[in-house]
């Protein structure tokens, strides 16, 4: 059981630094750099080393200034060639962390657009968004600040090791010795504080999701009273991170001292051994000093080792959660089948279909309909029938599990996804408008579209009062500059389907309350929409559908009824009640 998260920050880093692979030359360069500054660091003792034994074999037989000046010039020269190394390095350091981030970004975006809609029913919106801003940003964060410590901590350690050895190997191991004693302490202080960070990182994103929720929630949750409830669920999410902080952080600064103190006993140990040595005469003074520079070249290293660890755990753990979102599986293949969109009718036709969201749970069981060209379809039924569930069908969001799809005769399977939405527009009773100007909002994504068609559309939908309103026209910015009504919203939802002008519409009527007038206008919208379309409307009340060519009444998934309005009322069904209780209320 303890094996398995180690094994998992094995993987983690593996795929960090697979992923960085496009960047190889900067990542080469950053560890060549340490490398090189801190083999340059390590060798500075020697020259100390020979200038103090020149000096002092100086004072009894002759100073030799020329041997003497040569290693001043080799200190100066190292230390000045390690400044450069590590200026150089600090320079790529954060371009290789910032441009991996934002592979990372881009990345994660792409991958949002192809991963099955059901991740985000079961993942909350704040973890998706937090994976995609705060992890990418720890990552790239602790990335930069420990990947060269860490590579010069590993090689100043190693390089100390060599040249301790080939000078003095009892002062070698009387340093090794005492920084190992300071190590075993570091390191179990480290044990005791690693497992909060991981939940840090939780808790904050399960923090981010609830605020997300609760501002998304804030209209439903006042209404509701339920204040009272939000705040005590994020009360509890914030003191639960306050602890996890509070108690990993006030391990990480317990490491700071320990550390210190195991750099302080390595240089008393080396000062009394070497006193030692020096008076029996087996070791020259100029060794000790170099020695003493080694205790605390050679602690640093750990100390830097043990901390960068603090820093290694967060971005792990936010490696994991954007590696696994990052290796979703994603939607089935597109199709190839290249079709000629201009000649597509607009024929539907569903064919024993099945379907369920989770594996073993069966929605749909076996449904069939053949809409002709041009057709209106009204699908009715109460809340969990299986309405939008059989729009996500159609527009593929998600996939059969058996029977077919087809438009026009083509299987929506055979063709790439991109040629299906470009048969179907959809209007849905959430409107979503998003911070542009008007004309951005209606044009989206359609290209080549002209002023007069535009100016068409916006008057067919009754905009042209509220656009002539509006500072800056058509180009106003909503939300900004101009602000807007829930009914305007779904006129410009339905001038953008009316722009998009795909042969296919799927209409998934509002139940929001608008007065009266705008009611009117966002009905004749509609009916100027649906014309000449084949169209699916979701229908919530039916007094709006009584001209529909076809009303589709589901239950519990399934067909109950099939007609027009006229059928099903003189068959005194399901529908016919359901239409009767609804005309009582009014
Ligand atoms: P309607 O639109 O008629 O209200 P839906 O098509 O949304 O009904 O739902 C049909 C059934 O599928 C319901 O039982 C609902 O709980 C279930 N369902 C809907 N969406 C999902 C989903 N994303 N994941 C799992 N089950 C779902």
């Amino acid at each position: 059981m303890s094996k398995e998260p180690t094994e998992k920050k094995d993987g983690t880093l593996g795929k960090i630094l697979s992923y960085m692979k496009p960047f190889r030359v900067m990542l080469i360069a950053i560890v060549v750099l340490s490398l090189l500054g801190s083999i340059l660091n390590v060798i500075v003792p020697i020259f100390t080393k020979n200038i103090v034994n020149l000096t002092s074999e100086g004072i009894v037989s002759g100073f030799d200034l020329d041997a003497i000046w040569r290693n001043v010039l080799l200190t100066v020269a190292a230390l000045l060639g390690a400044f450069l190394c590590n200026l150089i390095q600090s320079l790529i350091t954060p371009a290789l962390a910032q441009r991996t981030a934002q592979r990372m970004r881009s990345d994660l975006n792409d991958k949002s657009n192809r991963i099955p809609l059901n991740y985000f029913d079961t993942t909350p919106e704040g973890e998706t968004l937090s994976t995609m801003t705060n992890d990418i940003d720890t990552l790239s964060t602790s990335f930069s600040s420990t990947l060269p410590s860490l590579v010069t901590a590993i090689a100043t350690l190693l390089g100390c090791i060599v040249v301790m050895l080939i000078t003095n190997w009892v002062l070698t191991i009387v340093t090794i010795v005492a920084s190992i004693l300071g190590l075993l302490i570091t390191s179990k202080v480290l044990s005791i504080s690693s497992p909060f960070f991981a939940k840090n990182q939780a808790l904050l994103a399960e923090l981010n999701s609830t605020v997300n929720e609760d501002i998304k929630g804030i209209l439903v949750i006042k209404s509701f009273n339920a204040e009272k409830e939000a705040m005590e669920s994020f009360d509890k999410t914030n003191t639960d991170l306050y602890e996890s902080t509070w108690k990993s952080q006030m391990a990480t600064s317990l490491l700071t001292p320990i550390a210190l103190f195991s750099n302080n006993l390595s240089y008393i140990m080396v000062c009394i051994v070497g006193a030692y040595l020096v008076f029996s005469g087996s070791e020259q003074i100029g060794t000790v000093i170099a020695f003493i520079s080694y205790a605390s070249l050679f602690a640093t290293p750990i100390s830097t080792i043990s901390q960068s660890s603090g820093q290694i755990q967060p971005a792990l753990a936010a490696g994991d959660r954007i590696f696994a979102m990052l290796e979703q599986p994603e939607m089935s293949d597109d199709g190839t089948k290249s079709i000629d969109l201009s000649s597509i009718k607009g024929a539907v036709q569903f064919d024993h279909v099945q379907f369920g969201y989770v594996p073993n749970h069966i929605i749909v069981h076996d449904f069939s309909l053949n809409v002709k060209p041009g057709q209106k379809v009204a699908i009715v039924g109460p809340t969990g029938a299986g309405k939008s569930t059989l729009i996500n069908l159609l527009t593929r969001f998600y996939e059969v599990n058996g029977g077919d799809i087809s438009i026009d005769g083509t299987s929506i399977y055979d063709m790439p996804r991109e040629t299906l939405h470009s048969l179907i527009s959809i209007v849905l009773q959430e409107t979503w408008t998003f911070a542009g100007s008007i004309r951005d909002n209606i044009v989206y994504s359609k290209e080549g579209v002209t002023d007069e068609q535009l100016q068409q559309v916006v008057s067919s939908c009754g905009l042209d009062s509220f656009v002539r309103q509006c500072p800056a026209g058509l180009d106003t910015i909503l939300g900004e500059e101009a602000d807007i009504s829930a009914g305007q919203k779904q006129l410009i939802t339905i001038a953008r389907a009316m722009i998009d002008d795909a042969p296919i519409l799927i209409l998934d009527e509002a139940t929001s309350s608008v007065d009266t007038r705008t009611e009117a206008i966002i009905s004749a919208a509609i009916d100027r929409l649906l014309e000449g379309r084949t169209s699916f409307v979701v229908a919530h009340r039916l007094s709006t559908i009584r001209n529909a060519d076809m009303i589709i009444v589901l239950k519990d998934g399934d067909v109950l009824e099939t007609g027009t309005h006229d059928e099903l009322m003189a068959k005194e069904g399901f529908y016919a009640d359901l239409y009767m209780s609804q005309f009582e209320q009014h």
